[in-house]
């Protein structure tokens, strides 16, 4: 399979009774401010080319962004304050990505989420993670002859994504621990944590731009884009 097909794969999936629900109810009952879309309501495939040497892991899509737009991390303000800084640093097109089409383009860089399906109160259960790592596995695995970094946002990800990694490459001992700014080597993959672009992180301060940035940046130079 190619990178295209496995997102056309995961668009179709209803392995989750609970979040495919959710994400069909939010898309029917919408948010006025945009009661005039046609939501997308289905599992949020990743975004950027399938020979990207850096990967972005967050955490799922959001019920009004992901969920409305179809792409991961757009529509939201998590979104904005993401792509602000991928634009600021040099891996995406423009600063900001408003739906599907609008000329966005990724450079070597691909955005996925180990949950594609927006879930309620923006928690996944743990069988929910455990239903969809098998997504995350095979878009690794297809990514894997040019993934030289990967950029972890939240300890949820973190969690999610070791075990997926043990499956391709060898962990070291102890297990990496999930931390802002934290960089560890895998074989020679590098794994860096950054907070999450959630608004609670970024509006209390406690992830500001530049501190995003600046993972954003050595991410970007240790996988030699
Ligand atoms: Fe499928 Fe993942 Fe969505 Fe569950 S969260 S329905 S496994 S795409």
């Amino acid at each position: 399979a190619t990178v295209a097909e496995l997102d056309e794969a995961v668009s179709e999936c209803r392995r989750c009774p609970r979040l495919v629900a959710w994400r069909e109810e939010v898309a029917r009952t919408k948010r006025a401010a945009y009661a005039n879309e046609t939501y997308w309501g289905r599992p949020v495939p990743g975004i950027g080319p399938a020979d990207a040497s850096l990967a972005i892991v967050g955490l799922a899509p959001a019920a009004h962004g992901g969920n409305r737009t179809g792409r991961m991390f757009t529509g939201d303000r998590s979104g904005d304050v993401l792509f602000q800084a991928l634009y600021d640093v040099g891996l995406a097109s423009q600063p900001n990505s408003v739906r599907r089409g609008d000329g966005l383009e990724l450079y070597g860089t691909r955005i996925t989420a180990p949950v594609h399906c927006a879930p309620p109160a923006n928690k996944p259960t743990p069988a929910e993670r455990d239903a969809c790592r098998p997504w995350l596995e095979r878009e690794l695995e297809l990514l894997k002859p040019t993934l030289r970094a990967i950029v972890v946002l939240g300890a949820f990800g973190w969690q999610a994504l070791l075990p997926v990694l043990a499956h391709g490459w060898s962990l070291p001992r102890p297990v990496p621990k999930f931390g802002h700014g934290a960089e560890f080597m895998l074989g020679e993959l590098h794994l860096l944590g950054c907070y999450h672009v959630s608004q609670q992180n970024t509006f209390t301060g406690r992830l500001t731009p530049a501190m995003l940035r600046d993972v954003l940046a050595r991410a970007r130079d240790v996988a030699g884009l």
